[in-house]
C-alpha cells in the first residue's frame, strides 16, 4: 500500500528490532498443556524515538505532520493523570516548535496531583503550556473545544488530537508498522502463527486490522483488551479500522477481522491485578525486558492465558507487539514487586 501520500514526520530512524524470547517461551511452555507452549517473539515498539514511551509516537508522526500542514501552532489533547498518550504528544509537540495543552481526565478521584511524580513531573520539564483536570465521565471532546477556543482568542490556532491519538490519520502509524514488520518477517524467513496486540483506544489494534487487510496478512490478529470486553471493545475497533481503511480507499472491513479478549484488564482501567504482576516479573526475569502495568502486562497476561488454555497449536509462532508505557511502570514498584496484596 502506498502511504507516501499522507503526510509524516519520523521520529524513529530505523524498524524497531523483532526478536526471539527463548526464555520466555521455555517458561510459559512449563505451565501450558503438556509442557508445550507456543514459540513467543517480541516486536520491540518499547523502543521508539521522541520520549522513550512507545506506541503513541507512531500515531503522532502522522497527527503532528497534519498539524503542520493545517498551520497550527498549539497541540491540545487529553488523558489519564499518567497518559503516555498525553507525554508523547507534549515530546512531539516540543520538537516541532508547538505549545502543547491538555486535558486531564481524573478516572480515579483525586488521583492528579501537580506535585506527583512520573508525568507530572516530565510534563512541567518539557513545558507544557496549560492543564486543564476534569473529573472522570467528563465529556473530553468537549472540553477540548473549549480550549481549542481559548487558543484562538488569544490569536492562535490549536489542533485537537483525540485520546490516545486514535483517529483515522493516527491510525496510519500503525499500518506503517504493519508494512515495516512484514518486510522484517520475509528478511528473517519468520512465518508467524498470530499477532497479539493490546487494545485501548484502538488505533493500535484498528490501524492494524487496516494494515493486514491492505496488505493481504492472513494471520490472526488478536488484541486484548485493557478497559473493555470485547462486546464494547471490538465495535470501537471496528470503527477505527473501518475509518482508517476508507482514509486508505481499500474498502469494507469485514466484521470478524476484529477479534478481541477480555478477563485480562479487571478490576478496572490501569488498577493492578496479579495475573499481570505475573506477566511483568516473568518476561523481566527471562529476558531482562520490561513491561508496564496499565498496557503491555496485562496484555502479555492476556498472551499467556490464551497460551495456557491451548488456544494457540503447539509450536506456534506468536508475536506480542510490545507497545511501551514504561515510564510508568516507576509509579508502580511496590505493585510489581509483589509486595502489595492483589485479586487475580
Ligand atoms: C495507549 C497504549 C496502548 C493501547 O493503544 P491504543 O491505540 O490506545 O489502543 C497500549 N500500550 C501502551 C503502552 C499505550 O500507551
Amino acid at each position: 500500500m502506498d502511504l507516501s501520500r499522507f503526510p509524516r514526520r519520523r521520529y524513529t530512524h530505523a524498524p524497531t528490532p523483532i526478536e526471539l524470547l527463548p526464555n520466555f517461551t521455555k517458561a510459559l511452555a512449563a505451565s501450558c498443556p503438556g509442557g508445550v507452549g507456543p514459540e513467543i517473539w517480541i516486536k520491540r515498539d518499547d523502543l521508539l524515538g521522541l520520549f522513550p514511551g512507545g506506541n503513541k509516537t507512531r500515531k503522532l508522526e502522522f497527527l503532528a505532520a497534519d498539524a503542520l500542514a493545517q498551520g497550527a501552532d498549539t497541540l491540545i489533547t487529553c488523558g489519564a493523570p499518567q497518559s503516555n498518550h498525553c507525554r508523547i504528544t507534549l515530546a512531539a509537540a516540543v520538537k516541532e516548535g508547538l505549545k502543547c495543552r491538555f486535558v486531564i481526565e481524573e478516572r480515579v478521584p483525586n488521583s492528579y496531583s501537580k506535585e506527583a511524580g512520573g508525568n507530572n513531573f516530565m510534563f512541567e520539564l518539557m513545558g507544557v503550556e496549560a492543564i486543564t483536570v476534569v473529573p472522570g465521565g467528563s465529556d473530553m471532546g468537549a472540553a477540548m473545544s473549549k480550549i481549542a477556543q481559548e487558543v484562538a482568542s488569544l490569536g492562535r490556532k490549536g489542533y485537537i488530537i483525540p485520546g490516545g491519538g486514535s483517529n483515522a490519520i493516527g491510525g496510519l502509524g500503525y499500518v506503517a508498522c504493519v508494512q515495516e514488520m512484514q518486510q522484517q518477517w520475509f528478511d528473517m524467513g519468520l512465518a508467524l502463527d498470530a499477532v497479539v496486540v493490546g487494545s485501548g483506544s484502538s488505533g493500535t489494534h484498528g490501524g492494524m486490522v487496516a494494515g493486514f487487510l491492505g496488505n493481504n496478512i492472513k494471520i490472526p490478529l488478536i488484541g486484548i483488551g485493557v478497559s473493555r470486553e470485547p462486546i464494547d471493545q471490538e465495535p470501537l475497533v471496528y470503527k477505527e479500522a473501518q475509518a482508517v481503511a476508507d482514509l486508505l480507499g481499500i474498502g469494507k472491513v469485514p466484521r470478524d477481522a476484529v477479534k478481541s479478549f477480555g478477563g485480562f484488564w479487571q478490576p478496572k482501567y490501569s488498577v493492578p491485578n496479579a495475573k499481570m504482576v505475573e506477566a511483568v516479573q516473568m518476561l523481566a526475569r527471562t529476558e531482562g525486558v520490561l513491561l508496564d502495568p496499565v498496557y503491555t502486562g496485562k496484555i502479555m497476561a492476556g498472551l499467556m492465558g490464551l497460551a495456557r488454555q491451548g488456544h494457540f497449536k503447539p509450536n506456534a509462532k506468536v508475536l506480542f507487539m510490545h507497545t511501551g508505557g514504561l515510564p510508568s511502570l516507576d509509579v508502580y514498584q511496590d505493585v510489581v514487586l509483589g509486595r502489595t496484596e492483589l485479586k487475580d
